[in-house]
Order: structure tokens, then C-alpha cells, then sequence
């Protein structure tokens, strides 16, 4: 499907005014799509990305020890097999030069606009299109395709004093590679996905490391393996072996769900895991307490790693389990009244994830943003990507779409084959917009929130950024991905409100598709 074209991003070339898809960001969602639109024929589209390149999550995250958690055959595009990964967990240089190597041999990328931001998009009910400012002018579109990314937009915490701190200091997404940490003071605040990566790779370096530590996470051996020579051949030239490779990690962490979603007691194998290999690492039974987590596993997000524990376990790195007080210019004051002194504060506290900045931008045909409309309740969407009074919006990556078990890939490409279809179904049908009922959302929203009842999320005793303001867990799916893709599979336009194209001066005709499909 690739042509061999390496196709030079076209960046200077101007903004076209309109096109009949706009799809917003480069990542792993907004490259997907630009494939498969153009694989469908559908070739009248633009990609705008506020960054200079592909790769998202994968151009921003450049930390120290960067790598994915879920293993690379599996987290990667099934249209896109790499024999080439050089190890299970592929470090991110690899990644990033994945993303890239699929742009350019998909020979889409002269229709991506890179350092173009969008800054505001509205529904215009008149002409049904989207209007769209961008940092490089207006574009109007007919769909608009959403991939903005769910862990995108780093958020720093809210500590007083913060913003007077003298040193260097930088979130785990921004990482600011002038500094050398060698011989410093460092202190990292966060124990999550990409601190755990983070921290043994600073403890090498820095004379001493302070790690503020809010909740324990759960950490299992890595079991990462280097894929030798001979695999890698025979990756590349066994038909059938990488397929099998990918569907074997599929069914292994598929497994997964059912102590999430039905019966934590299930993951006690997990657990037991997990201690142990705290117990192996850490001796000090005081540091080992702390080290202990105080929730069910899989609340919060399993991490994996063989390096954490001994890290933190080493003689220069302190745990710092104290909440923190304030930032003076020179170091962290803990509640307990210490002051530690650092020259470098890394910040790996995560991302805005249930208030994404993007839904502050984008306007639907009732003149209420994405934000105002979800903030009462939380995000809901149908089937995690469509959205009443948003027409035409497809959003990837959006409400309960996240996994905590297995590739954000995977339901990506679920969710740009129920792109497809819907466009295939407006095409046949000449719609003009299509926009799910406000009952479809709610039945499918209720069930989810039903579902989430039981699950380790709601019922194992941490509180994480899976949850919203309201207590609500609007970023997990609580089902198998299995059951997400069948779900996504067609483009179901009865549960849509669908519009005929409005003819010059006459009212926009909003209808049930039998109607206008008869
Ligand atoms: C450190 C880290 C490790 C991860 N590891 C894994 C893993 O192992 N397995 C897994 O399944 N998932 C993992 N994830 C989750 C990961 O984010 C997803 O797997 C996936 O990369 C998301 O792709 P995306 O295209 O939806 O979003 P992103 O990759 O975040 O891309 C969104 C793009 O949109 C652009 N954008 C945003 N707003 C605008 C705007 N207003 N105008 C123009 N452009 C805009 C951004 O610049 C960005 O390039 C990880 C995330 C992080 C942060």
C-alpha cells in the first residue's frame, strides 16, 4: 500500500483555504488517519501539527531511558510490521524514527502543515463546515478529525514558591538536553510511567537525587529481551512469524482484563509479582515500606522496570515521601520543615488529561465549546470519538478510549476504521453532517459508567488521573479491545441525526437517515 516516494515535507506551501477533511496532529492518531483517508481515495485532506515533525508522544518524550511499556510488535501500526525493533520495549529514538519512516513511505506527508497550530475551530451551521483558525491562517472543513493526544500537554504541579526556583528546572515531556546532570543535586517529583524511567538513568549521573513520592506505584520486572541478528532475519523473512509474534503479546496482555474490569482478585498473581520484586531489590525494610503500595494493583497504572528499585535503593537517592511544602529559589521544603537543596528539578508529573486544552478550542453548532459542554458531567463521548452538537467531529484517543493493559495503537486504528466508514456512509448517502443523538451517547456512556462500578479503577482504594473532578473515570475503556473494535467496526447511522447538504438559501434539514436515504 506504501509507494516508495520520501516525500520531503512540504512546509512552506500555503494553507489551502478549504479541504474536505482536517485532521489535527502528527501523532501515532493523526498519521493513521492521514493513511488510511488517502488509502479510501479520500486525498482532499490536510494534517496541521503545532510541532516541527511526526511522532507526538514520541517527538515530545525525550527523557532519559524513554521507552514504551507495552511491547513494540503490538504498539505499532498492524498495516506497518517492523522487523527491525531491536528489543521488546524499544527505546524512543526508535520510535520516533518508526512514526517517520511510516510517514514518508506512505507518501502523505506533502498534505501535513507542521508548526501550525490550531487555535480555534467552530461549526458553521450555514455552510456546514468547520471554520478553522490556525496559527497560519483559516482552513474550513468539512469533518474534522481530532488525534490532539490524551497525554500531550504536560502539567505542572500547582507548588508555592515553584516559579521563583533558580536552578534549571523541566517537565519529563520538555526535557532540556543542555543540562548536564552530572555531578548535581537533582530532585524528581512524580513516581509514575516516566519517572520510573527516568530515575535510574539520573541516579547514574547526578551526585545526589531527591525523589518526591506521592503514592507507591506497583512495578513488575520488565522482562524486556534485545531481539539478536538471526530474529530479526527471521522476523523479516518467516511468513507469518511477526503476525504471530503480535497476536501471541496481544492474547498475553488482553489476559489482563479480567482482574482489572470483573475480579481484582485475579491480578493477585500480579501482585505477588510485584512484592517480590521489591523484596529482591530493596532490603531496608523502612525504605521497603514506603516503597509498599497502600491499593489494589492495577488501580493506578502497573509500571514496569528492573532498574527502579535498585536505583532508589542506591546511597545517592533519597525517597522523599513527606508532602512537599514549597520551592525556595535553591531547593524543596518538605511539610516536616527540611529543606533539600538541588540544582536541577525535574518535574514528571503528567499530563492535563480530563480537561484536554484542545476542548477549549473547539465550538459546536449550539456555540458551546467541547469544555463547557463537558464540564458539568466530564467528557462523554459515543463510542469514545463523536459527540452531540459537535456534527462531523471525530475525535481519536478520546473519552474512555485509554487502556491500562495494552496498545493505544490498537484502538486507534479501531477507532479510524469507524472514521472511514462514516465517510464512506456520508458519501453514499450525501450527507452533509452526521451527529450522534444525545440518547445514543447517554445509553452508551451510562453502560460504561456501569461497567467502571466494578472495576480495580473505582474499587482499589487509590485516587488517580484516571478520575475526574466528579469521580468519574472518563479515560479508561472498561472492556476488551477485542470488544472495542467490534464495536467501532461499522459506522452505525442510526444512532446519528444526519443532514442533507443545504441548498443555497434554503434552512439546514436535519433528519433521521431513513429519511434521507429513501
Ligand atoms: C512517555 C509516554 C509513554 C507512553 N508509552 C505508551 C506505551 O508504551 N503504550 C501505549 O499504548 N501508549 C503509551 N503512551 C500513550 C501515547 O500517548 C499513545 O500511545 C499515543 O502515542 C497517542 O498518540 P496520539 O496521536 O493520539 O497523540 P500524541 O502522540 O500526543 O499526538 C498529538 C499531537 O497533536 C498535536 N497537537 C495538540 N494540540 C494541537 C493543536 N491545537 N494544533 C496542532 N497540533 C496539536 C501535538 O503537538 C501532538 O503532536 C505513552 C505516553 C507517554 C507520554
Amino acid at each position: 500500500m506504501f509507494n516508495n516516494a520520501n516525500t520531503v515535507p512540504a512546509m512552506s506551501h500555503p494553507l489551502p483555504s478549504s479541504v474536505k477533511h482536517l485532521v489535527v496532529g502528527a501523532g501515532f492518531a493523526g498519521l493513521c488517519a492521514a493513511i488510511k483517508l488517502q488509502e479510501d481515495g479520500e486525498t482532499d485532506f490536510l494534517v496541521v501539527e503545532k510541532g516541527s515533525d511526526v511522532g507526538g508522544t514520541w517527538r515530545d518524550n525525550t527523557y532519559p531511558g524513554a521507552a514504551c511499556d507495552v511491547p513494540s510488535q503490538l504498539y505499532s501500526y498492524s498495516f506497518a510490521p517492523n522487523p527491525d525493533w531491536s528489543m521488546s520495549f524499544s527505546p524512543q529514538p526508535e520510535i520516533q524514527a518508526y512514526i517517520r519512516r511510516t510517514a514518508e513511505r506512505s507518501g502523505t506527508l506533502d498534505r501535513f502543515r507542521f508548526d501550525t497550530t490550531v487555535e480555534d475551530a467552530a461549526w458553521d451551521a450555514a455552510t456546514q463546515q468547520w471554520v478553522v483558525e490556525t496559527s497560519a491562517g483559516r482552513v474550513t472543513a468539512s469533518t474534522l478529525i481530532v488525534g490532539a493526544g490524551g497525554l500531550s500537554e504536560p502539567k505542572l504541579p500547582d507548588i508555592e514558591g515553584i516559579d521563583g526556583f533558580q536552578g534549571e528546572l523541566f517537565h519529563s515531556a520538555r526535557w532540556n538536553h543542555d543540562v548536564d546532570l552530572t555531578g548535581k543535586r537533582v530532585a524528581v517529583i512524580g513516581t509514575g510511567a516516566s519517572a520510573i524511567q527516568i530515575v535510574p538513568e539520573v541516579q547514574k549521573l547526578a551526585a545526589h537525587l531527591d525523589v518526591y513520592q506521592r503514592t507507591a506505584p506497583y512495578v513488575l520486572p520488565r522482562n524486556d529481551r534485545t531481539y539478536g541478528r538471526l530474529e530479526r532475519a527471521a522476523l523479516r523473512h518467516v511468513p507469518g512469524l511477526q503476525k504471530a509474534y503480535r497476536t501471541a503479546i496481544y492474547w498475553a496482555r488482553e489476559g489482563y482484563v479480567p482482574g482489572f474490569t470483573l475480579q481484582p482478585k485475579l491480578a493477585l498473581p500480579a501482585k505477588k509479582m510485584a512484592l517480590g520484586n521489591l523484596a529482591k531489590a530493596v532490603r531496608d525494610p523502612e525504605l521497603r515500606a514506603k516503597l509498599t503500595p497502600t491499593f489494589e494493583i492495577g488501580c493506578k497504572r502497573i509500571l514496569i522496570s528492573n532498574t527502579y528499585y535498585p536505583a532508589i535503593a542506591s546511597d545517592n537517592v533519597e525517597l522523599v515521601t513527606d508532602r512537599i511544602a514549597r520551592v525556595t529559589p535553591t531547593g524543596i521544603v518538605t511539610e516536616d520543615g527540611v529543606e533539600r537543596p538541588i540544582d536541577v528539578l525535574v518535574v514528571a508529573t503528567g499530563f492535563f488529561t480530563t480537561e484536554l486544552p484542545i476542548t477549549e478550542h473547539v465550538t459546536g453548532r449550539t456555540g458551546r465549546t467541547l469544555a463547557d459542554t463537558w464540564r458539568k458531567d466530564g467528557m462523554a463521548a459515543y463510542k469514545g470519538t463523536t459527540v452531540p452538537e459537535f456534527p462531523n467531529l471525530f475525535m481519536l484517543v478520546g473519552p474512555n478510549t485509554g487502556l491500562g493493559h495494552s496498545s493505544m495503537v490498537f484502538i486507534i486504528e479501531a477507532q479510524v476504521q469507524y472514521l472511514r466508514d462514516a465517510i464512506r456512509t456520508m458519501n453514499a448517502n450525501r450527507y452533509a453532517a452526521v451527529e450522534p443523538t444525545a440518547e445514543a451517547t447517554q445509553e452508551w456512556n451510562a453502560d460504561i459508567q456501569r461497567r467502571m462500578q466494578r472495576t480495580v479503577w473505582n474499587t482499589g482504594g487509590c485516587s488517580s488521573w484516571y478520575l475526574d473532578d466528579h469521580g468519574r473515570n472518563t479515560i479508561l475503556w472498561p472492556r476488551t479491545t477485542f470488544a472495542f473494535r467490534g464495536l467501532l467496526s461499522r459506522f452505525d447511522v442510526a444512532a446519528y441525526d444526519v443532514e442533507a447538504p443545504v441548498q443555497a438559501g434554503s434552512p439546514s434539514l436535519t433528519t433521521t437517515p431513513e429519511e434521507v436515504t429513501a
